[in-house]
């Protein structure tokens, strides 16, 4: 049987329980395999309901099929086992501490250079300004990443978080991506480990799970030659997880990789699952070529990105959740995804440097009303629970909040 999370059970106003009364934590129980009018698809329903992985050949029998709501009903199939009808949410805030990079990635809008217009970067007294005001209104977390900074020591990175902590103690500090990480261990000379072991001890809480993109060299090599390639990405996620520290996954799909290239993609990330567990969710971005290098590429249909993230839930079993990430995905593709495999919309964001739908002149204010959240959850037929970044049921009471 599919290894799956204890399901977190809700009730329709929101409240959570600890009982799986009624709630079956296997697949075949949410499967209709004779529904399902691609017999290609059958086999692959088959293993699912069995318990059984799909591999790579499965995986693109998935992307090959021109049934979609087969696909969707499969994934859908082993998010209810997973999740029953919770979609969680959280309130959070982004801060993009800086947008000046050492590298140049084609599909990255965001980065500029020392003195090029737009180029822009915060001191502490703004960091800790933007998180007041996130904690102020009852955030549960910040999520902090930047560009490859050229000159910012080590130390402003180890006192920003201290000086997070010390501040806001109740607030989880999710931050910096393994290409940051990497790039802490060149301006620091320290190992990952060691980078890791110093910033946890000044304040982060976990890691996202930015800079993935696609693990191929073809594909570095053509779009984001200079970044950490696949290994790295990998190992900083590896020693991550062997030091406790829990992290999330991405995959930047919709430029110039293949199919066969996502599907591997996945695989790789399913191994460091099975060898170092320690993921929590996994973010398919939906790229978004308008400002980019890239500009000249059509971006993702709704259909690729329905086919991404049921895909993405369907080869990766031992992943706890699957979001939809609104800002890539839009928040009305990312309310129809509840039904394609996903269980978590992410949260309310606030300011969004990194990507803008409209491109370079788009608006970094990208904020969701948690009562839209809630409401679009509701309007799918599923139950919106907050969530911590933890993925710990969270009780609210305005601003007021604690864990479960
Ligand atoms: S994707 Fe990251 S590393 Fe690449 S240019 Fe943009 S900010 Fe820099």
């Amino acid at each position: 049987m599919i290894s799956l999370d204890p399901p977190a059970m809700a009730t329709r106003d929101g409240e959570t329980t600890t009982s799986t009364i009624g709630q079956s934590s296997n697949p075949a129980d949410y499967l209709d395999i004779g529904s399902i009018s691609d017999m290609s698809l059958r086999p692959i329903a088959e293993k699912i309901a069995g318990g059984k992985r799909l591999d790579f050949a499965d995986g693109m029998a998935l992307w090959n099929s021109r049934d979609i709501f087969a696909v969707g009903h499969i994934a859908n199939a082993v998010r209810e086992a997973m999740h029953g009808r919770v979609a969680y949410y959280n309130i959070n805030r982004h801060i993009n501490y800086s947008n000046i990079c050492a590298l140049s990635c084609k599909f990255c809008e965001f980065q500029r250079k020392r003195g090029e217009e737009g180029a822009y970067e915060y001191d502490l007294e703004k960091v800790y300004q933007i998180a007041a005001e996130a904690d102020k209104i009852g955030a549960t977390e910040i999520h902090i990443v930047g560009g490859l900074h050229p000159w910012l020591p080590f130390e402003w990175y180890l006192e920003m978080l201290s000086g997070l902590r010390a501040r806001f103690p109740r607030l989880h500090l999710k931050c910096f991506t393994a290409i940051e990480i990497d790039h802490f261990t060149k301006i620091s000379k320290l190992s990952v480990r060691e980078v890791l072991i110093a910033l946890r001890e000044h304040g982060l809480g976990s890691m996202p799970g930015g800079g993935a993109e696609v693990f191929d060299d073809r594909v570095h090599d053509e779009v984001f030659k200079g970044k950490l390639r696949s290994d790295g990405w990998l190992n900083v996620h590896k020693v991550a997880h062997e030091l406790g520290i829990a992290t999330n996954a991405t995959i930047l799909y919709g430029h110039v990789e293949t199919r066969a290239e996502r599907v591997n993609h996945l695989i790789k990330l399913r191994e460091l699952q099975d060898a170092a567990p320690g993921f929590q969710t996994i973010i398919p971005l939906s790229f978004i070529p308008d400002g980019s290098e890239l500009g000249h590429l059509p971006g993702n249909t709704g259909l690729e990105d329905m086919k991404m993230l049921a895909i993405s839930r369907l080869m990766l079993p031992n992943f706890p959740h699957v979001k939809a990430f609104w800002i890539m995905q839009s928040m009305k593709l990312s309310q129809v995804s509840l039904n394609f495999g996903v269980d978590d919309l992410d949260g309310t964001v606030v300011w969004y440097d990194i990507t803008k739908r409209e491109g370079g002149h788009g608006n970094q204010h990208q904020e969701q009303d948690v009562a839209d959240i809630r409401r679009l959850v509701v309007e799918a037929g599923y139950i919106p629970v907050e969530r911590d970044t933890l993925y710990r049921r969270v009780i609210r009471n305005g601003q007021d909040w604690h864990v479960a």
